[in-house]
C-alpha cells in the first residue's frame, strides 16, 4: 500500500482553508490517499489572521459574474507592472471558486460599500468570519487536521531539493519537525514583523499601527522561511495597504472615511492634499501613507460641519463607535483637540472663500465635479462645500496598516519559484505571495487568496 501524500499548510485564514479543503476534495476525486494538517500560531477560537477580521469586499458582480475589465484594472493599477498571467487566471477560476464557496455554506451578497460607488463588489453576508467559520467546518469534516499554536519556522529539502518537512514550534514551545512531501505557505505577509517594516518601508514603519487583532500574526516568518529554501522575491516591496482610522477607537477596522466631505489638517492646522482627489478607495492608501510617514506626530484632523449629519446614510463612512469632538465654534473644536484655534479658522476661512460652487451638486456617492476655486492651495476637486454650519465635528485619523505587497514568486499553478524554475513540493497563496505593485486593488486580496488557495491545495493534491 503506498504512504498516503502528506500535505502540510501553513495558515489558517481564507488561502489556507480554501487549500486545504481543495487538496482534500481532489485526493478524494482521484483516490489518493492524504494526510492534510493545517499549522497555525494563534490558539484555537482566535485563529483566522486577516480573513476573521475584514469585511471581505470582494471584486465580483455576483458569484458567478466577474466585472468586464477586471484584469485591465489589475493592471491600470499598478502602472502595468503586476503580472498580467496572474490575474488572468484570478480572473478565469473567480467565478467557480465562489461557486465552490457557496457550496460550502457560505452565502454571497451584493453589499453596500461605505458612501461612494465604485467597483461592482459581493461580500460573504457575515464577513471574513464566515469563511473562516464554514471552511474550517468543511475541512474538518472532509478530515483535516488542525494543529494551533504552532509557529512555522523553516522548511526542510531532502537530497534532491524537494520539499521534505516543516520545523515548527509546537504548542509546548518545543521544537519539531513534521515530514511533508508538499507544504503549502498560506501565512501571510510581513506587516507583524517591526524589523522588516522598518527596512521595507522606511523609518517610521516600525511604529505603524495594526489595523486589526489578526494582523499582526503575519509577520514574514514564510517569506523568510521561502526565500531561505530559495523562492525568489516578487511584488512591491514598499508597498502596502494602510487606511484612515480614528485612533480613540478601541475596536478592529475604526475606518473614518468622511474626511473628503470636510477638510484634513495636521497638527498645525494646515492643509496638505486634495481631500476630494477620487473617491476613497482610490486615494486612502497615499492619504494614510502620508499621515503616518510625512505628518508632525502621524496623527491629522478631519474638520467637518452639521450638513455631514445630513448626508443620507453618513454613519457607513464611519466604523468608530467614538463619537466625533463636536463644539460651536472652530476655536473650541480647536481647543478640544489641541491644535492652534487662530490657524484653524484662518484655514476654514480661506477653504470657504474658495467654496464658490453650487453646493446643490453635492453628491457623497460619487465624485460630484464640486470643485472650490483654482486659487485654494492645495486643490479641492470634488465635495468643496464650505464648513460654516454648527456643530463643527473632528475625527483624529492615523494610519493603519491591514496587509504587505512584497513576497515571494509564485506561478499560474501556485508553486513557488526558485531562481530556476519552481521549487518541487512547495506552494504558496494569497499574502504571502508578491503579486501587488502600486496601489493594491481594492477587493482582490480575500478573493486573490481563495482562488489561489484553491488551485494550491488542487495542485498538492496532484504533485
Ligand atoms: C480590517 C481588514 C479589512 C480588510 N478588508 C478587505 C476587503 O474588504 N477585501 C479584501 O479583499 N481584502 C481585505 N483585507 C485584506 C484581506 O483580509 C487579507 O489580505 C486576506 O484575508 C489574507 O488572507 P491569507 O489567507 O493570505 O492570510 P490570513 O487570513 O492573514 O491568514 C494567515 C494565517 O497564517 C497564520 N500564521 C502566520 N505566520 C505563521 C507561522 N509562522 N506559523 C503558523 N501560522 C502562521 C496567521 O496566524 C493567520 O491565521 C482586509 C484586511 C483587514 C485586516
Amino acid at each position: 500500500m503506498t504512504a498516503a501524500r502528506k500535505i502540510v499548510i501553513v495558515g489558517h485564514g481564507a488561502a489556507g482553508l480554501t487549500a486545504a479543503l481543495a487538496a482534500s476534495e481532489e485526493a478524494r476525486a482521484s483516490n489518493t490517499a492524504v494526510d492534510i494538517t493545517v499549522i497555525e500560531r494563534s490558539a484555537e477560537g482566535v485563529h483566522g489572521g486577516n480573513t476573521r477580521f475584514t469585511p471581505c469586499y470582494m471584486r465580483l458582480e455576483a458569484p458567478e459574474r466577474l466585472s468586464p475589465g477586471f484584469v485591465d484594472d489589475m493592471m491600470a493599477v499598478s502602472s502595468g507592472k503586476n503580472d498580467c498571467a496572474y490575474f488572468e487566471t484570478l480572473a478565469a477560476e473567480a467565478p467557480a471558486t465562489m461557486l465552490w464557496m457557496q457550496s460550502h455554506g457560505i452565502e454571497f451578497h451584493n453589499p453596500v460599500y461605505y458612501l461612494s460607488v465604485g467597483p461592482p463588489r459581493i461580500q460573504p453576508i457575515g464577513g471574513g468570519e464566515t469563511i473562516v467559520r464554514e471552511l474550517t467546518r468543511a475541512a474538518k469534516e472532509a478530515g483535516v487536521r488542525f494543529r494551533y499554536g504552532c509557529l512555522a519556522e523553516a522548511l526542510e529539502k531532502n537530497n534532491s531539493g524537494r520539499i521534505s518537512g516543516l520545523r515548527i514550534s509546537n504548542s509546548d514551545g518545543h521544537p519539531e519537525t513534521i515530514a511533508a512531501d508538499v507544504v503549502i505557505l498560506a501565512c501571510g505577509g510581513f506587516q507583524g514583523d517591526p524589523a522588516m517594516l522598518r527596512e521595507h518601508l522606511g523609518p517610521g514603519g516600525e511604529t505603524l499601527r495594526m489595523i486589526s487583532p489578526g494582523t499582526r500574526l503575519n509577520a514574514g516568518h514564510g517569506i523568510r522561511m521561502a526565500r531561505s529554501a530559495g523562492a525568489r522575491a516578487a511584488g512591491d516591496w514598499r508597498g502596502m495597504h494602510i487606511e484612515p482610522i480614528d485612533p480613540r477607537s478601541q475596536g478592529p477596522a475604526p475606518v473614518v472615511l468622511v474626511y473628503p466631505y470636510g477638510i484634513v489638517v495636521d497638527i498645525a492646522a494646515n492643509r496638505f492634499f486634495d481631500e476630494g482627489a477620487g473617491l476613497v478607495h482610490e486615494q486612502w492608501e497615499e492619504f494614510a501613507r502620508s499621515i503616518h510617514f510625512d505628518r508632525k506626530g502621524s496623527e491629522v484632523y478631519a474638520i467637518l460641519d452639521s450638513r455631514l449629519l445630513d448626508i443620507e446614510n453618513y454613519g457607513r463612512a464611519i466604523r468608530s463607535e467614538v463619537p466625533a469632538y463636536r463644539a460651536d465654534t472652530l476655536e473650541e473644536l480647536a481647543v478640544m483637540i489641541g491644535i492652534p484655534g487662530v490657524s484653524l479658522k484662518a484655514t476654514v476661512d480661506v477653504y470657504n472663500a474658495a467654496c464658490t460652487g453650487d453646493s446643490a451638486k453635492f453628491d457623497a456617492t460619487q465624485k460630484d465635479g464640486l470643485a472650490a476655486e483654482d486659487c485654494l492651495i492645495p486643490p479641492k476637486s470634488n465635495w468643496a462645500r464650505a464648513i460654516e454650519r454648527p456643530p463643527f465635528l473632528a475625527y483624529p485619523l492615523i494610519g493603519a496598516i491591514a496587509y504587505t505587497s512584497g513576497g515571494i514568486a509564485t506561478d499560474t499553478n501556485a508553486r513557488v519559484l526558485g531562481e530556476r524554475g519552481p521549487i518541487p513540493g512547495l506552494f504558496a497563496a494569497g499574502e504571502i505571495t508578491g503579486h501587488f505593485h502600486g496601489t493594491a486593488p481594492n477587493a482582490v486580496a480575500v478573493l486573490r487568496a481563495a482562488v489561489y488557495g484553491r488551485i494550491a491545495g488542487r495542485e498538492a493534491a496532484r504533485s
